[in-house]
């Protein structure tokens, strides 16, 4: 994101009236591209740089899921929104558990969805607090810078991480000292669903990308940024 420039999002809707109205209330605030399908979506966020995208879970060709998951295997880390018609938790964890950042059921409010957007790209700016000069933070024998949403190994492998993994682990980071509460971390970092199931992911997520060791379970507590060393 450039400052003074309006972020690019990337908008995949397929709905011929939806889509356009959309496009319509996000902009000056954001730069919108809209793609009607999920093959053209694929194609656009692969090949073009977005500070958000947002992804309606309903397409033709590649569903919405397909296409987040395709996206995450490339390793595009952009932060997420999937549109939802369905309101059940299961539709909203699957499409977190592709590697959406946040979601929306339809029918939505404008004022919110430009609110959940503009908090997603929010993230990419500068780490708050932890002076470490570079605003690296040091876990165990990793570095996890959070403002590039970045973890490097001892031995140079890195792993980029979705801005809300990036966000739990750095508030885990944070204060080693202290065991964190599922609600605790639901209230703070997921004030749009009220399932602490939604933590679990987000420590699988963590442990698959990063190393099991990276976080730890206190049992009957919560969770804990690991201590491998
Ligand atoms: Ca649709």
């Amino acid at each position: 994101m450039t400052t003074g420039e309006a972020p690019a999002l990337l908008l995949v809707e397929d709905d011929p009236v939806l889509g356009p109205l959309i496009a319509e209330l996000l902009e000056p605030d954001f730069t919108v591209r809209l793609a009607a399908n999920g093959q053209e979506g694929l194609h656009l966020g692969l090949t073009q740089s977005w500070d958000a995208m947002v992804i309606d879970r309903g397409l033709p060709v590649m569903d919405g899921i397909s296409l987040i998951t395709a996206l995450r295997a490339k390793g595009i880390g952009t932060p997420i929104l999937i549109l939802t018609a369905l309101g059940d938790t299961a539709e909203k964890v699957r499409g977190l558990d592709a590697g959406a950042n946040d979601y929306l059921t339809k029918p939505f409010d404008g004022g919110e969805l430009a609110a959940r957007l503009r908090a997603l790209t929010r993230s990419y700016g500068p780490p708050t607090g932890q002076g470490l000069a570079a605003g690296q933070v040091s876990i165990g024998t990793w570095d996890f810078h959070p403002a590039s949403r970045v973890v490097r190994s001892l031995y140079g492998d890195t792993v980029t991480l979705t801005a809300k993994e990036a966000e739990v682990l750095a508030a885990l980071a944070a204060e080693p000292n202290r065991v964190f509460t599922r609600d605790e971390l639901l209230a703070a970092h997921f004030q749009e669903t009220d399932q602490p199931g939604v933590i679990d992911t987000y420590v699988h997520h963590l442990r698959r990308k990063i190393d099991r060791t990276v976080i730890r379970t206190v049992h009957g507590v919560g969770y804990q940024i690991g201590d491998p060393s």
